[in-house]
C-alpha cells in the first residue's frame, strides 16, 4: 500500500550501535587482558558474574542474531546430526550449528567468533532446553559448566522459594572462584546489583511510553533496543544510551508524536518475536497502522526485585518472577494488567514451534483471557529463528484479517 506511514527512526539508534559495538569488542579483547569468559543464560546469575569480574557472553543474543541473519535454517541440520531433535529449541540447534560451521555473525563485527568459555552458568527459570545447551559445549570444550535449578509455573514465591534459588546461587561462588582465580567480594555485588537495578528501571520507563496514546515506540523498535538491557545487566555502559532513548521518547509523547502515524489500533504481543522476519512484519504493521505497544519478551528483562541491599536474595527473587517460570493464572493476571495498562485493543500469540516455554496459547489462555476481558486474540504460528516452520502468506493473511476485526470492534 502507497499511503503506509514512513517507520519513524530513533535518534539514539547512533548511540545504541556504539554501545553494542563496544559490548562485543570488550567481549574480543577480554581474553588478552587476562579475563576469564562465562557463558551465561539470558536470565542467569549476570550480575555474580560481574562482581567476580568475568567477561560474560550470552549465547542466546547470538542465537537472536543468527535469527536475524536468516542464518538459523543452514545451521540447525548440524545440530539434528549430532541428535539434537528438530522439535527443540531452534536458539540452541541454530547455535550449535554455527559452532559446528564455523560461520557466525560476529565474523562481520572482527570477532573470528564467540570468545571461548572458561565457564557455562545457566538458569532453568527459562527453559530446560538452556542446560542441554551449555551442557553439549562443556563436553565438547572441557569447561565446567554449573547452574540454578528454578522450578517451573511458579504460583506465590515465597521464602522457602527464595531462600532454595539463593542458597543455589551463592553455592555458585565456590566453583566460579576457582575458574577465576580470585575471590568473592561482597560489596563488588552489591554494586553490580545496584547498576543492574538501575538499567532495569530506566529499561521499564521506556517500554512504559508505550502506554501513551499514540504510542512513541512499538514491539519492533524495542526488540532492537532492548540489546543493551540483555548483554549490559550490571554494567553501567549502557546507563547514558537509555537515558537518552527516554528522553527521546518523553519528547515524542509531549509532542504527541506517534511511532506509528494514524496509530489504529494497539495490540499485545505474546511470545518470541520471528527474528528473520521482523523487518517484514514491522512494515505490515505499519500498513495496517497497528502499534504493538507491549509484549511478554521485552518484559521479560524487568526486574524490579533487585535489591542491592540483599543481593543473594533479590537475584533470586527477580529471576524466580519472570513471566516464563509463572504459573498460568499468574500469567493471566500479568496479561490482564498490560492490556489495561497499554489499552490494548487485541491480544496476538505467537505459538513457537520450538519454543513452547515461550507460548502461551496451547492450554486455553487465549480464550480465557478473551472471556475475562473481551479482547480479541489471533494466534499466529511460526518459529523464532527456523524460518521453515513460519508461512509468511498465512501469516500475511491471518494478520490482515485480525485488523479489519479489531477495527471493526
Ligand atoms: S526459552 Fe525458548 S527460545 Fe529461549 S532457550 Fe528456552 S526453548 Fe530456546
Amino acid at each position: 500500500m502507497s499511503n503506509a506511514p514512513e517507520r519513524k527512526e530513533f535518534a539514539s539508534t547512533g548511540q545504541l550501535r556504539q554501545v553494542m559495538g563496544q559490548y562485543f569488542s570488550d567481549l574480543a579483547k577480554g581474553p588478552e587482558q587476562g579475563k576469564k569468559t562465562a557463558w551465561c543464560t539470558s536470565v542467569g546469575p549476570v550480575e555474580l558474574l560481574r562482581a567476580m569480574d568475568f567477561n560474560v557472553y550470552f549465547p542466546e543474543n547470538h542465537s537472536a542474531m543468527l535469527g536475524a541473519a536468516k542464518m538459523a535454517a543452514d545451521l540447525i541440520p548440524l545440530a539434528n546430526a549430532q541428535g539434537f531433535s528438530p522439535d527443540i529449541c531452534s536458539y540452541l540447534t541454530s547455535d550449535i550449528g554455527s559452532y559446528l560451521k564455523g560461520v557466525t555473525p560476529l565474523q562481520k563485527m572482527g570477532m573470528t567468533g564467540p570468545p571461548k568459555p572458561d565457564v557455562l552458568v545457566f538458569n532453568t527459570n527459562q527453559c530446560r532446553d538452556v542446560k542441554d545447551w551449555f551442557q553439549w559445549y562443556a563436553r565438547q570444550m572441557d569447561v565446567p559448566c554449573v547452574g540454578i535449578h528454578t522450578p517451573r509455573s511458579i504460583g506465590s514465591i515465597d521464602g522457602t522459594l527464595v531462600a532454595n534459588i539463593a542458597e543455589q546461587t551463592e553455592a555458585l561462588i565456590e566453583p566460579l572462584e576457582q575458574v577465576a582465580g580470585a575471590k568473592f567480594d561482597i560489596d563488588r555485588l552489591r554494586e553490580t546489583v545496584r547498576l543492574s537495578k538501575q538499567l532495569t528501571v530506566l529499561w521499564k520507563q521506556v517500554l512504559e511510553t508505550a502506554a501513551n496514546r499514540p504510542s512513541p515506540l512499538t514491539f519492533f523498535d524495542s526488540t532492537i533496543h532492548m540489546g543493551p538491557a540483555v548483554v549490559l545487566r550490571g554494567d553501567a555502559a549502557a546507563l547514558p544510551y537509555y537515558e537518552t532513548l527516554l528522553a527521546e521518547l518523553q519528547q515524542r509523547v509531549a509532542d504527541g508524536v506517534a511511532a506509528i502515524e494514524g496509530e489504529r489500533m494497539r495490540i499485545y504481543w505474546d511470545g518470541m518475536p520471528f527474528w528473520g522476519k521482523l523487518r517484514d512484519m514491522s512494515a505490515q504493521f505499519l500498513q495496517m497502522r497497528a502499534c504493538v505497544v507491549a509484549s511478554t519478551y521485552c518484559n521479560s528483562w524487568i526486574f524490579e526485585d533487585l535489591d542491592p541491599a540483599e543481593p543473594f536474595l533479590s537475584m533470586a527473587r527477580a529471576c524466580s518472577n519472570i513471566f516464563i517460570c509463572r504459573s498460568d493464572d499468574r500469567k493471566e493476571d500479568y496479561i490482564a494488567r498490560m492490556v489495561e495498562q497499554f489499552q490494548v485493543d487485541g491480544i496476538l500469540y505467537h505459538d513457537s514451534k520450538t519454543c513452547p516455554n515461550n507460548s502461551n496459547n496451547r492450554y486455553g489462555m487465549p480464550q480465557r483471557l478473551r472471556d475475562r476481558l473481551g479482547v480479541p486474540f489471533l494466534i499466529i504460528n511460526g518459529d523464532q529463528n527456523d524460518l521453515r516452520l513460519f508461512s509468511e502468506e498465512q501469516t500475511r493473511t491471518n494478520l490482515q484479517a485480525f485488523a479489519e476485526q479489531l477495527v471493526e470492534v
